[in-house]
């Protein structure tokens, strides 16, 4: 079952992915490409407003890029918990836009400059990205990219996972999350607390006392 989910999930990023190579490779021969990011960030931020994270799931190309590629060279350990301190994400945040802002400042009225801005950025970041996902896990990037740290703001409440009493702590739903998250630590609370969750479902179809879900009732224990 967890196998035909995460076949039918890779299907759907397979429609994505290839939004990656074509604005990092073929940006640099036609910069107009660039604009591709200012898509996705509207996208990511737009979904957001009602779904939180869903859009990192298979929306993002990049994301699709590292679950599809990278998972398969990472080396798939623990993501430091630095990735994830609200003052890293901010500083990335900041730093990225603002790097971002200065290029398009100087490059006003230059349609192709402002392309090739956007084009840089998603390169240098990516390149990162593959590295940190080499070393660590792939989808590290994702704790601390600014769109992903954005629509975290902006999810609570947002189409949460749901978890009931009839867990029993297996730890399961840790070992399969992309984000590498904890759903069994919100049982008492009943909901996904973690922000970063992308709404994947690779949880709920592999938990094996069905304890998690997106509905709005949620079983209760007999
Ligand atoms: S996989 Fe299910 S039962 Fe196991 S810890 Fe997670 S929520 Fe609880
Ligand atoms: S907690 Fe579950 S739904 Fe959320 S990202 Fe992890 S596996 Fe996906």
């Amino acid at each position: 079952m967890l196998l035909n989910f995460k076949k039918k999930r890779a299907k759907l990023q397979a429609y994505t992915w290839f939004g990656l190579p074509l604005v990092v490779i073929g940006g640099w021969f036609y910069p107009k490409l660039g604009f591709f990011l200012l898509a996705c960030m509207i996208g990511a931020v737009g979904i957001a407003f009602y779904k939180g994270r869903a859009w990192c799931d298979w929306m993002c190309p990049r994301g699709s890029f590292y679950d599809l590629f990278l998972q398969k060279i990472s080396r798939n350990k623990g993501i430091p918990a630095f990735f994830r301190k609200r003052g890293v994400r901010i500083f990335m945040l900041s730093m990225l836009l603002s790097v971002l802002g200065i290029q398009v400042y100087f490059a006003w009225g230059n349609i192709d400059g402002i392309g090739m801005a956007m084009v840089k950025l998603l390169t240098i970041t990516t390149a990162i990205g593959i590295i940190l996902g080499i070393v660590y896990q792939h989808r590290i990037w994702c704790h601390i990219c600014p769109m992903g740290t954005i629509s975290n703001w902006m999810s609570e409440g947002k189409h949460p996972l749901n978890i009931s009493e009839m867990c029993v702590d297996c730890k399961v739903c840790s070992k399969v999350c992309p984000m590498q998250l904890k759903p069994y630590q919100y049982k008492e609370q009943g909901v996904m607390g973690d922000n970063d969750c992308v709404k994947c479902s690779t949880c709920t179809v592999a938990c094996p006392k069905k304890a998690l879900n997106f509905e709005k009732e949620i079983k209760k224990a007999a």
